[in-house]
């Protein structure tokens, strides 16, 4: 059985189970099965596929043809350049969530400051925002101790110095500090929402994805608590549903934020919404 052919065949099986992308579901995973690049794969496809790794590759396609997740298959996801290890902990990162790295970073004009990123799971935004800021101190949080090991060890294994995980419920442990921006990617999916039933999101955690009032209940937390944990003049910036910027610009408004914004991903929706806390300030206009 040479490579191709086995390529080929669980392609095919991947295929019959439903996945959209089953011959490159099945490159990656014969890949990190081998321990090679997808370049190599396409060179030497004419090769003998070695017995022990045949099967292997054998047991990944059965558990991806039950739709188990690539990322958790590979035990790996890159998000912004960075190889992030990845585990059932915790949300896999989304390309989506980049944007949210972008606005944050935009927003990171002084050459120092802090960074807090709540619900850090992986490690993702964080790490992406300080591998750019290095003399930025970013701090990560997250209530569950596994999804704080595995940031840590994340941040270890991509030499980013500048960071800091702590196991904290939302800013509980956080008292008296505050930071230049706050930044979060909360649960925010409605609990009856039909997508929980499809793809990747049926095997990550749901205290990741699902929070009460139709998915608002996170962002609004964030929303009223986040003020008294920002300097003047700093921003708290949240990923949201397409269809809740206006729920999100509404509760800003409402905690007294300025200079609200919603800002679009690279599909042309609605993704991150943001606002200023301006000491003394009440606030205004939307933009
Ligand atoms: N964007 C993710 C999804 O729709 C959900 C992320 C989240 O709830 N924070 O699959």
């Amino acid at each position: 059985m040479t490579l191709d052919r086995l390529l080929a065949q669980a392609a095919a099986r991947l295929s019959a189970a439903g996945s959209p992308s089953a011959r490159l579901d099945a490159e990656v995973l014969l890949c990190h099965v081998l321990g090679v690049d997808r370049t190599w794969l396409y060179t030497w496809g004419d090769r003998e596929a070695p017995v022990f790794e045949w099967a292997r590759f054998e047991a990944l396609v059965a558990a991806r043809a039950q739709g188990q997740p690539i990322a958790y298959l590979t035990g790996e996801r890159e998000f912004w350049g960075l190889r992030l290890a990845t585990s059932p902990h915790t949300l896999i990162p989304r390309p989506d969530t980049e944007r949210l790295v972008e606005a944050a970073l935009e927003r990171a004009a002084s050459p120092r400051g802090r960074l807090l990123d709540l619900g850090t799971g992986t490690g993702a935004i964080a790490l992406a925002f300080a591998s750019e800021r290095p003399d930025w101190s970013v701090v990560g949080i997250d209530l569950r101790p596994e999804a704080v090991v595995l940031a840590r060890q994340n941040a270890e294994r991509l030499a980013i110095a500048n960071i800091a995980f702590r196991e904290s419920d939302w800013f509980a442990a956080l008292e008296g500090e505050r930071f230049h921006l706050v930044v979060s990617n909360p649960p925010y999916i409605a609990e009856d929402d039909p997508h929980l039933r499809r793809g990747d999101v049926r095997f990550e955690p749901q205290s990741a994805l699902v929070a009460a009032e139709g998915g608002l209940a996170g962002l609004r937390h964030l929303v009223g608590e986040a003020r008294v944990h920002l300097v003047s003049g700093g921003w708290l910036l949240l990923e949201h549903g397409h269809g809740q910027g206006k729920a999100v610009r509404d509760a800003l408004a409402a905690a007294g934020y300025a200079e609200i914004a919603t800002l679009r991903d690279l599909g042309g929706h609605d993704r991150v919404s943001l606002g200023r806390h301006v000491e003394g300030g009440t606030g205004g206009g939307q933009s």
